[in-house]
């Protein structure tokens, strides 16, 4: 261990030769799938050995104080663009993931639109061997959809991966774009028969095309959001809808944006369809009020809406009729930003700001911290855990990968550049007042990450196998229902 780790973890005294735990989280707020109850976590081989109830005989080993914490799973965001290989000027993986430990986010998802784009196993493999050894953070990729090679994903190795990202409309970062009808169907008929999951942005390039036909590029940002406006992605879930119906894919849907998006694929999962979507932080946290007055921070794509669509998002989220929330981290450096509106590049860090500025939302919409804590469990938990198949993640029970994420859930900070810890050195919530501040972070039950001084250790963090392709069964795993998240938050308001 970091000897710089020794001082934070006071050793208790009279330690056996042999300790019976390698770590005890003593007395937090434990964030179950069956409550929130007090108690103390007990790690042993990396993994959590025992939940104990207050006043249970404590092992021998380290402590971490964890009194006045959430004692959270180490949380996952699906969504990240940490962009190795190619785009290091933009974000290292180094330092992605360093901010990752500092939103409480022990595992990523990372998407292929890189230079090169990750579009085969061949080179999802080669981003894992450049990423080995400089992760703080466990992580498995999306591989990108080829509109020109669709059939690649009817045979894709579970192993390297089990999703598949496809963009309906491009943008700076995004050039491999389905623009053909018949490449999206093909696309969703291979990864039916291939049980791969589609991840998409849905956005239709056809609408945009047409609009721009017409009016051009933006040359203001309140012209922004009617530039991009909600009818492109609207269109785009119709077709994802249709085709999901049509060869019985399962997708999840991306940062979905407006309240029509949201009815439609509620809806749409109501029916049976294996549809699921996510929304990210900046979504729930900002308005196009925003984007007319920041400009570049908040240009982003799908753009930012109206308040209406905010609190539509809200509701989504709250209900269970959202399963993730993602940051859809994509920085880029501040010059990039600062071009005029049609050059600067969409996109805004956000893997460290996601959790707290979901916090930050849920208890100034008057929700206890108990259900709130559950719900954030659950959004960055189980919720991806479950759709991507990450075994021993997103959940705090025995037997799961002890990573953990303690949260003070009361502190009141606010956030300036000097925090950020992605490359880019910007965040779009400066001056941001937030409720809510990570204090520590566990990953494979050691201590990597803690307020005061940062990472502790070496990168340990693993790229994740998925299931060999022999024990992959082919029946898609069950979402939670809507009476799995009653039970849930029911547990949460004991
Ligand atoms: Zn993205």
């Amino acid at each position: 261990m970091n000897s710089d780790l020794t001082s934070l973890i006071s050793p208790s005294s009279g330690l056996p030769h042999t300790a019976e735990a390698d770590l005890v989280v003593e007395g937090g707020r434990l964030v179950t799938p069956e409550g929130v109850r007090d108690g103390t976590v007990v790690i042993r081989d990396g993994r959590v050995a025992a939940l104990l109830a207050p006043g249970d005989p404590l092992p021998s080993g380290p402590r971490l104080d964890a009194r006045g914490r959430y004692v959270l799973p180490g949380l996952i965001d699906s969504h990240v663009h940490f962009r190795t290989p190619g785009l290091e000027h933009k974000e290292t993986w180094e330092t992605g993931s360093r901010a990752a430990l500092a939103g409480g986010v022990t595992t990523v998802m990372d998407m292929p639109n890189t230079r090169p784009p990750s579009l085969d196993t061949a080179t999802l493999r080669a981003k894992a061997a450049l990423i080995a050894g400089r992760s703080y953070v466990d992580h498995r990729f999306h591989m990108g959809a080829d509109p020109d090679h669709p059939e690649v994903l009817a045979d894709l190795d579970p192993a390297v991966a089990t999703s598949a990202k496809a963009f309906m409309a491009g943008h700076h970062t995004a050039p491999v774009v389905f623009r053909e009808a018949h490449q999206l169907e093909a696309a969703f008929a291979a990864a039916a028969r291939g049980n791969v999951r589609l991840v998409l942005h849905a956005e239709d390039q056809h609408v945009f095309d047409l609009l721009d036909s017409r009016g051009g590029d933006p040359h203001s940002y309140d012209a922004y959001e009617p530039h991009r406006p909600r009818s492109g992605a609207i269109v785009a879930v119709a077709k994802v809808v249709h085709l999901a119906r049509t060869h019985g894919t399962k997708v999840h849907v991306l940062h979905v944006s407006s309240a029509e998006e949201t009815d439609l694929l509620a809806a749409a999962a109501a029916e049976g369809l294996p549809i699921s979507f996510e929304v990210t932080g900046h979504h729930l946290s900002f308005t196009d009020h925003d984007t007319a007055r920041r400009g570049p921070r908040t240009r982003l794509s799908p753009a930012i809406r109206a308040p209406r669509d905010r609190e539509r998002l809200w509701q989504a989220v709250l209900s269970g009729e959202a399963t993730t929330v993602g940051s859809d981290h994509a920085p880029h450096t501040v010059e990039e930003k600062n071009r005029p509106p049609a050059e600067a590049p969409p996109g805004l860090p956000g893997v460290q700001e996601l959790a707290v500025s979901v916090w930050t939302g849920m208890l100034a919409r008057g929700i206890d911290a108990d259900t709130a804590a559950a719900h954030l469990a659950r959004l960055m938990g189980r919720g991806p855990a479950e759709l991507f198949g990450l075994a021993g993640k997103g959940r705090l029970t025995v037997g799961a990968d002890a990573d953990i994420a303690l949260l003070d859930p009361a502190a009141r900070w606010q956030l300036s550049a000097s925090h950020v810890e992605s490359l880019c050195g910007w965040s779009a919530y400066e001056g941001w007042m937030f409720t809510g501040r990570f204090t520590t972070v566990v990953t494979g039950g050691q201590v990597a990450w803690d307020l005061t001084r940062g990472t502790a250790g070496a990168p340990r963090g693993r790229w994740l196998p998925g299931p060999d392709r022999a024990a992959m069964d082919h029946s898609a795993p069950a979402l939670p229902t809507v009476r799995d998240l009653e039970l849930e938050l029911e547990g949460a308001s004991r």
